[in-house]
């Protein structure tokens, strides 16, 4: 495996932290930054930098706007980006938008290309992703899946409830899960402003760092032509992985960023706060848990760049990619954790990002597959006779 990195991924390693430190972390502290995720206007502008900067959606190809990023020089850039928890907003990287713009363009048809994905690109409107619904339907489970589809003429008749949908709430389209009448599923595209498909709230989630939030979503009667299917019909689950296992490790490479700015923020700390005559970090215990991030961050580093590279080989990379969240979300968590220990009581406030970082990354450990629906999954497939740990023995 070859980790070196290009002077050209250098450069733009070293442009997009110049870009996160000068000209996002001062929104850090802006009022939009609400409840709810930043509000539209705070997007707007921050994504108008990333345009200025030539920094926007780099991960798209270059048809579209984008800079055509392989996964390994994706990984460098997501985690520089990650490093503010506005900086994925800012460069047009950001769940779920990110993930939607690499299923699109793998599968969508040049129509829908043009009509969905460019202004994605360009950062002109947002996106969600409806897959998740509330008990008894899909959740950890997506085979759960309790949403229909009916054809009706030439169109198909869409009836269900989503939540969790991150962004719904002023997003321009959704890619929409439903289960067909012979019971496979597949994705749909609709326009926001159909009839049939209504935001009823937002819910009141721990985390704060998506734009819309994540709401819940009333399919009622929606009525979508046969042409806005994405993809084939039947082919949903399928589409879900192909959309899934880049998802889920970009997701690592921009909590990964949050990570290690809160290390840095435990450690500037440490340093300079004095306890009992020394400062924290001459204290063992302190000066331990500062070297346990230092492990953890770069282990969750390895994980992420292993699994780039075998992608950027053609690997399907679906076990990496499990193993990988594993690793990465409860990594970040300890580190994070340290952080907050470390800071003391504004480990706990607004005083230090540390405390909006921990509340936003609780939930890592959840979407895009719960860490126990992996081990199951990866327990699976060692039963099967899978397993690099076995490599070492030849
Ligand atoms: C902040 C956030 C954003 C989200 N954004 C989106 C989005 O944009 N679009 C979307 O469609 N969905 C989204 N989701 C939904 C997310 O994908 C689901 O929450 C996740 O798949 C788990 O489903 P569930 O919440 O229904 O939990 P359940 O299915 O009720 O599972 C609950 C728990 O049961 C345990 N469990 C489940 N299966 C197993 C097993 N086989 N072995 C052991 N334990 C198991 C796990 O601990 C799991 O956390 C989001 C969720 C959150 C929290």
């Amino acid at each position: 495996m070859d980790f070196s990195l290009s002077p050209e991924l250098l450069d733009l390693q070293a442009r997009v932290r110049r870009f996160v430190a000068e000209q996002v972390m001062p929104y850090e502290k802006d009022p939009r930054y609400g409840r709810h995720g930043p509000e539209e206007s705070l997007r707007d502008e921050l994504v108008a930098r990333a345009r200025d900067a030539g920094l926007l959606a780099p991960h798209a190809s270059p048809e579209f706007g984008g800079l055509g990023l392989g996964h390994l020089s994706k990984a460098v850039v997501f985690e520089e980006a990650g490093y503010s928890s506005l900086g994925p907003t800012a460069l047009n990287i950001h769940a779920p938008d990110e993930g939607n713009m690499h299923l699109l363009e793998v599968v969508a048809t040049p129509r829908q290309k043009q009509r969905w994905l460019r202004p994605l690109v360009q950062g002109r409107l947002r996106s969600c992703f409806c897959m998740t619904e509330p008990p008894p339907g899909a959740g950890a489970d997506p085979s759960m899946l309790a949403t229909t589809a009916v054809r009706d003429g030439d169109d198909y008749v869409i009836d269900g409830l989503k939540w969790f949908i991150t962004g719904a709430q002023g997003a321009g389209f959704a890619i929409i899960m439903a289960r067909m009448e012979d019971g496979s599923a597949t994705m749909f595209l609709s326009d926001m402003d159909r009839p049939g498909i209504e935001v009823e709230r937002t819910m009141d989630a721990m985390d704060a760092c998506f734009t819309g939030g994540h709401g819940v979503v009333r399919l009622r009667g929606l009525r979508v032509p046969a042409g806005d299917i994405l993809g084939e019909p039947g082919q949903g689950f399928r589409y879900a992985q192909v959309r899934l296992a880049p998802a889920r490790l970009t997701h690592c490479m921009r909590w990964l960023g949050q990570a290690r700015r809160a290390h840095d923020e435990a450690v500037a700390h440490a340093r300079e706060r004095r306890a009992f005559g020394r400062p924290l970090g001459e204290h063992q215990g302190v000066g331990f848990m500062l070297a346990d991030n230092e492990i953890d961050l770069t282990s969750a580093r390895l994980h992420i760049w292993h699994t780039a590279w075998l992608l950027d080989q053609g690997q399907r990379g679906n076990f990496e990619s499990s193993r990988a969240k594993v690793a990465c979300s409860e990594a970040a968590w300890r580190v994070v954790d340290r952080c907050v220990q470390i800071l003391g009581g504004q480990g706990v406030t607004g005083e230090s990002v540390v405390s909006r970082i921990f509340t936003d990354m609780r939930a890592f450990r959840i979407y895009d597959g719960p860490s126990e629906v992996h081990r199951h999954s990866l327990g699976r497939k060692i039963l099967a006779g899978r397993s690099d740990a076995s490599l070492a023995r030849g």
